[in-house]
């Protein structure tokens, strides 16, 4: 008889873990994952699918409004949020179908239910205990709401995907990824949306210009940004909700969402009973190998300390798989991966911003270009595109790459690429341009922007 139940069990069937489970199983290990909700997880359930089924159909408003330049004789058509949610859902539904067909298909066994580890080796679903080799948690986040008397009122971006309704106006509490994209899509779909944040800016950590760029084309937009600002309160009212805020000032809206991060799902797992300590977020602490303080459990994607981002969740589950049932030892490198934020207009980002390099490298050159793009000379549209390199002074190696504007998230897949390959300045300007292209810029770029200026 085995000692084993199975090689590798897993907690929790969304990208990470069905990514890491079915490599395994490609491998030839006995592989199990157990999942409490829908088999797709986050990204394919209530997170990156589902959000960009939404931002296109905001794109729409702009390319009926951008074709009147165009000689098209046209006008907004009404918009019927019922049926945009209906066809996500059945969308979200093919998905989920899909990924359990696929883990069928890998010969991955899917257990209902939600995994609790009992020891080193043994996880409890449903009542029933199954034992492994080794064990994979793979639980992923859940959104984290701030400490305000009333957020028992406030949506967050689950609910956010399933409204009823089209609200009239929306106040969004957060700056971050989450609610940039859902203020884009609920502007675009025609409501008043205001973004309530702590800071000065959107989005910590990206380019500081690209901040400030994209706060003045969403401001454009009719998106109300109130800086500086923190909820205390809310109220829930007869025609919708009041925010209080740390002043006293009331804003109202149809729909209040909280868009302020998200924690790792680490609760009811028993880690803490098997000797794992979570870190001050809650989250796992896990090493290169992503191996937690326990041998034989491991921890993945969301759950851990690491990178918030599905390829990420998916690259460390199949280096997992590699490591532990290919005889090839594999981790992955956190340098280079292209992000995108898929506001109106979008970003893309790849490698360090500005003030990381300046922080690394003693000399730093900075090229920008911020022009209106060729598709808005006939469109009229009041929109502009930034496009940003950051480059080491010294090796002339590429470090970063920044842009706000159309398309931004497509090219920033390749320049990772050329950025992993240590591309230098002189490389991009080596390449010919593609011609006529926005993404030409980024060839085309030969003055260095003035150095910050010191007091
Ligand atoms: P983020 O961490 O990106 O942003 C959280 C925002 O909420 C920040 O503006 C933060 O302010 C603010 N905030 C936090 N706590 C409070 C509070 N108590 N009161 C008021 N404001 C607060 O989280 P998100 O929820 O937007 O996204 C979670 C993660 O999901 C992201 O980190 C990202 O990795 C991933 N994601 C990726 C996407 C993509 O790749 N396109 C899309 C969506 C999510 P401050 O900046 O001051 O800390």
């Amino acid at each position: 008889m085995a000692e084993f139940d199975f090689d590798l069990f897993t907690i929790g069937a969304g990208s990470g873990g069905v990514a890491s489970s079915r490599r395994a199983a490609s491998f030839g290990a006995k592989v199990a994952v157990c999942e409490g909700s829908r088999v797709g997880g986050t990204c394919v359930i209530r997170g990156c699918v589902p959000k960009k089924l939404l931002v296109y159909a905001a794109q729409f408003r702009d390319g009926f409004e951008d074709s009147v330049g165009y000689g098209w004789n046209s006008h907004v058509p009404a918009f019927d949020w019922e049926a945009l949610i209906a066809r996500k859902d059945r969308e979200i539904d093919r998905l989920n179908g899909l990924y359990i067909t696929m883990l069928k298909n890998s010969g991955v066994a899917l257990v209902e239910g939600n995994g609790r580890i009992v020891d080193p080796h043994t996880v409890e679903v449903a009542g029933k205990r199954y034992t492994a080799r080794n064990i994979l948690v793979a639980t992923g986040g859940w959104p984290s709401l701030p400490a305000v008397e009333g957020i028992e009122h406030v949506a967050t971006s689950n609910e956010a995907l399933h409204l009823p309704t089209l609200p009239h106006s929306v106040l969004i509490i957060g700056g971050g990824y989450i609610a940039v994209e859902f203020a884009s899509i609920f502007r675009g779909l025609g409501a008043e949306v205001t973004l309530m944040i702590r800071g000065d800016d959107l989005l910590n950590g990206f380019d500081d210009d690209i901040r400030i760029a994209l706060a003045q084309e969403m401001t454009k937009r009719g998106i109300t940004i109130v800086s500086r600002c923190k909820p205390v309160k809310v109220v829930q009212g007869a025609g919708g909700y009041t925010v209080t805020d740390h002043m006293g000032r009331e804003h109202s809206a149809g729909l209040v969402m909280a868009a302020t991060g998200r924690r790792p799902n680490t609760r009811n797992l028993g880690l803490e009973e098997v000797g794992i300590a979570l870190n001050a977020d809650g989250a796992i602490p896990v090493d290169q190998w992503s191996r937690t303080s326990v041998d034989s459990i491991y921890a993945i994607g969301d759950v851990t300390d690491r990178m918030a981002l599905t390829p990420i969740a998916i690259a460390e589950g199949r280096a997992l798989a590699e490591t532990l049932f290919n005889d090839n030892p594999t981790h992955i490198s956190y340098d280079n991966v292209p992000t995108a934020v898929f506001s109106l207009p979008p970003l893309g980002t790849v490698g360090l911003t500005e003030a990381q390099a300046r922080a690394k490298y003693p000399q730093v050159d900075i090229y920008k270009a911020g022009f209106r793009p060729m598709k808005h000379t006939l469109s009229g549209r009041d929109e502009r595109v930034l496009m940003k390199l950051v480059v080491d002074g010294d090796s002339q190696r590429v470090l970063g790459c920044h842009m706000m504007g159309m398309d931004a998230p497509e090219m920033m897949q390749a320049l990772g690429i050329a950025l992993n390959c240590g591309a230098t300045k002189r490389d991009f300007d080596r390449t010919i341009a593609l011609h006529p292209s926005t993404a030409e810029e980024f060839v085309l770029m030969r003055e260095k922007a003035p150095p910050p200026q010191t007091l």
